[in-house]
């Protein structure tokens, strides 16, 4: 992955990648931007090294943060961490019947930069269940965090830890499900590493440091962060430029002192990028699938242009800029799409942060309609809480292979650009079926049929209940939205 490490004046090192050529997800939605740079002379231009940085900003590292479950103690985590600039993410099981763990616990969980992650819905170990079970679990939860918090989740966190047991298809069902999901990073290393059931790159991970779930050891802490920060980064960065810490907010009295002092030790370095593990992970996956092409250009010109092809922000999960690092050349200016963008150079490098693009933004409002087992018709019941008026079906018919989604928009949210991906139960493949819709028009009913692929012949693929679901990214009359329609047949 790595191509280079530019040894920048001052001691500044600045590590670059190849812009990848690697597996672009066939459901990934991608987008174009045009980049031009104005370099000093012909001759930097004809030497010019554009690459993209596997940290966001050119920094080393991301440090982050993964802490696991419903639990009140979260909430002083947060503002521990926070006292000193940490970020990072909170996995989230479903909420509970007092609510105490719903859209407000979440709301208060995210302020200054956290993020939420999926934890499953009722946190079982995922290895003893059926693939109906197993896929309704991961994929119930993130529909039902997404709606909570108005935000895209891409990172999971396995409860207890499990993905695999002796029964080798466990790990099979588990791998497909969560990529299913639509997921690409685990805080499990082991998982992304060693798994063969995914695409080289298709998820990203870190290398976790704990300081103490219960009791805080600031030593062993201090032992483990050296690892990867100045004894072999190298060897770490063969798989991870992310450090995180973890993994429950357990500590209590005197241990949070204590933990405050290691976060203080942890703080305030300019060359780490604190982020939440959503961010790292958008940002990863956009070095993975972004790809950088210089276009021909006469030997004289001084000014290069490059096409950028990158994901969409709804599809990473953050609108988190990407960063190039442009090498061997003095450097005029910078336009993305022929706006002026900010450059730094640092020693013999310049480092550009590059925005997505207007009309490029992350869902705003995220609803979710979840068509109860007898429904068959659209009905008043049948209205999104997030979107009023709006109203959706999903009908599955696997008898007669076909899948049915209704949607019926009101005059006040009339939807454009229709991109629906339904995601299928783990029998069928492919797992993904995408329609796209110019519009939804308001009073006109509109419904999309897909044909159910054939299903896998090994029967621990059907067994267990069946989840349907229908995510709708959409524009509406007030910017970007997400709609999941939903259906749990026991
Ligand atoms: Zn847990």
């Amino acid at each position: 992955m790595l191509r280079g490490l530019l040894m920048a004046g001052g001691g500044v090192q600045l590590l670059v990648c190849a812009a990848m050529a690697a597996p672009v997800a066939p459901t990934l939605r991608m987008y174009s931007q045009q980049l031009e740079v104005e370099y000093a002379t012909a001759d930097d231009a004809g030497r010019a090294s554009v690459d993209v940085a596997p940290v966001y900003d050119g920094r080393d590292w991301a440090f982050s943060a993964r802490w696991d479950d419903c639990s009140l103690n979260s909430l002083q985590m947060r503002q521990h961490m926070a006292k000193f600039g940490l970020k990072g993410t909170f996995y989230l099981t479903q909420n509970n019947a007092k609510n105490n763990f719903g859209p407000e616990y979440c709301k208060e969980l995210m302020q200054d930069g956290f993020s939420i992650g999926g934890h499953t819905m009722t946190h079982p170990k995922l290895p003893e269940l059926d693939a109906g079970k197993i896929w309704w679990e991961l994929c119930a939860n993130r529909v039902g965090r997404e709606d909570d918090t108005e935000t895209p989740l891409n990172s999971l966190a396995f409860s207890y830890g499990q993905f695999r047991s002796d029964k080798p298809e466990a790990f099979l069902m588990i791998s497909e499900a969560v990529r299913r999901t639509g997921y690409h990073h685990c805080v499990y290393a082991d998982f992304v590493r060693n798994n063969p059931n995914l695409a080289p790159g298709e998820f990203s991970t870190g290398c976790q440091v704990v300081p103490g779930d219960k009791v805080v050891d600031a030593q062993k802490f201090q032992a483990d962060l050296e690892k990867p920060v100045s004894r072999s980064p190298e060897a770490y960065r063969k798989w991870s430029h992310c450090i995180f810490l973890g993994v429950h907010a357990w500590q209590a009295g005197e241990e949070w002192n204590k933990l405050d002092a290691v976060f203080q030790t942890i703080s305030g370095k300019p060359e780490w990028w604190y982020c939440n593990q959503t961010e790292w992970a958008a940002y990863a996956r956009q070095v993975t699938c972004s790809e950088l092409k210089a276009e021909p250009a006469e030997a004289a010109a001084v000014a290069r242009r490059y096409a950028l092809s990158r994901p969409v922000p709804g599809d990473l999960g953050t609108a988190t800029p990407l960063t190039c690092v442009i090498g061997k050349a003095n450097v005029k200016g910078v336009k993305l799409d022929g706006q002026t963008v900010p450059f730094e150079t640092r020693g013999a490098a310049v480092v550009v942060n590059l925005p997505h693009g207007q009309g490029q933004a992350l869902p705003q409002r995220i609803g979710h309609i979840e068509v109860p087992t007898a429904a068959q018709a659209l009905a008043d019941s049948l209205e999104c809480a997030d979107f009023p008026g709006l109203k959706g079906l999903l009908v599955a018919d696997p008898a007669q292979q076909k899948l049915s989604l209704t949607l019926d928009a009101p005059t006040a949210c009339e939807l454009r650009n229709v991109h629906i991906r339904f995601r299928l139960p783990l029998q069928y493949e492919p797992g993904i079926v995408i329609k796209t819709l110019d519009s939804v028009k308001a009073g006109a009913p509109q419904t999309v049929d897909i044909a159910l692929p054939a299903p896998k012949p090994e029967p621990f693929w059907s067994e267990g209940p069946q989840y349907w679901v229908a995510e709708i990214d959409f524009t509406g009359p007030t910017g970007a939205g997400r709609l999941f329609v939903t259906r749990l047949v026991p």
